[in-house]
């Protein structure tokens, strides 16, 4: 196969509000070596320090996915992730001046935008996959996540809300790059009215307005201009779980089955994932790199996750 590694050609920058922290901040994503993988640097700290995006990073998963590093932490990455896995990017330092990605239109939108236009350059290594070998799973009450062995990336997608607006919407299909760009890359974020009073009063959604968000009323969606795509919601949860599962450090050969599951949930998938290491592979050989995935002891209670057998 002829799967090599990619980078961006040029650097772009982006700026905009960050959707909880509502601050301004300026972020430059630039071409790195293969191996590379997605680093983050935060350039309003003197030190400039570095967290690569790896699950062992993670420091918050709540209602975004945040990466950290002592008291240095950047928020919300996960629909730049989604972009970088969506556009088959493996190699991006990306410079931040602030603790959270701008949400721009709440969707990974622009940045497909901005890698179309300066273009991706093939890089000399071959991309090193994460195969699934046997089924693992997760789950938290009546939401669940289940890897199974695939010969490529594939989403299958269930939300059940009671809300008129939105009820139960499902997406099924193989993910590649066209796939991203048509029907997941422009699926913004999306938030209930009636929660915005508990989000403030905790911090959160304090850049969130109809230019970034889909906002749902009572009954109705409040956006002027109405949805992108019918089920926009499922898409958005699917733009979600690929960012997410991006924190692997490498693209999945994996059928995925989610049912209403959030950050949280892909979180806690990866790191069992990390903890079942006859579950899974990396293709292909390279001693360059190191040969299992970043662990650190990660338990859990007796239910909510097992091996095939168990469910
Ligand atoms: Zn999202």
């Amino acid at each position: 196969m002829s799967h090599c590694q990619k980078t961006i050609k040029k650097e772009v920058a982006v700026a905009g509000i960050g959707l909880h922290c509502g601050q301004k901040v300026s972020m430059t994503i630039r071409p790195a070596r293969e191996g590379t993988g997605i680093v983050f640097v935060r350039t309003d700290i003197s030190s400039r320090p570095e967290i690569p995006a790896r699950i062992d990073n993670i420091v918050d998963c709540h209602f975004a996915t945040s990466i950290g590093n002592g008291d240095c932490r950047i928020s919300t990455i996960e629909h730049l992730m989604a972009a970088f896995s969506g556009m088959e990017i493996d190699n991006a330092v990306v410079e931040i001046d602030g603790p959270e990605v701008p949400a721009l239109d709440g969707s990974a939108a622009t940045y497909v935008m901005l890698f179309q236009e300066v273009g991706l350059k093939v890089q000399n290594k071959a991309r090193r996959y994460i195969e699934i070998l046997e089924e693992v799973s997760f789950r938290d009450g009546d939401k669940k996540v289940t890897l199974f062995p695939a010969d490529g990336f594939y989403i299958d997608f269930t939300i059940d809300f009671d809300h008129p607006a939105i009820n139960a919407q499902r997406f099924k299909g193989r993910i590649d790059r066209k796939v991203f760009q048509r029907s997941i890359a422009r699926a913004r974020t999306f938030g209930f009215l009636k929660e915005v009073d508990m989000l403030h009063r905790n911090g959160l959604a304090l850049g969130a307005s109809l230019e970034n968000a889909v906002v749902i009323g009572a009954k109705t969606v409040l956006n002027s201009e109405g949805l992108r795509f019918s089920d926009e919601f499922v898409r958005h949860k699917v733009l979600d779980l690929i960012g997410d599962l991006y924190l692997l450090g490498a693209p999945l050969k994996a059928r995925v089955k989610a049912v209403k599951s959030g950050h949280e949930l892909h979180c806690n998938i990866m790191k069992f994932l990390a903890e079942c290491p006859s579950a899974w592979r990396f293709t292909g050989n390279d001693s360059e790199y190191p040969d299992s995935l970043p662990r650190w002891g990660y338990s859990v209670g007796a239910s909510g996750y097992g091996m095939a057998a168990s469910f």
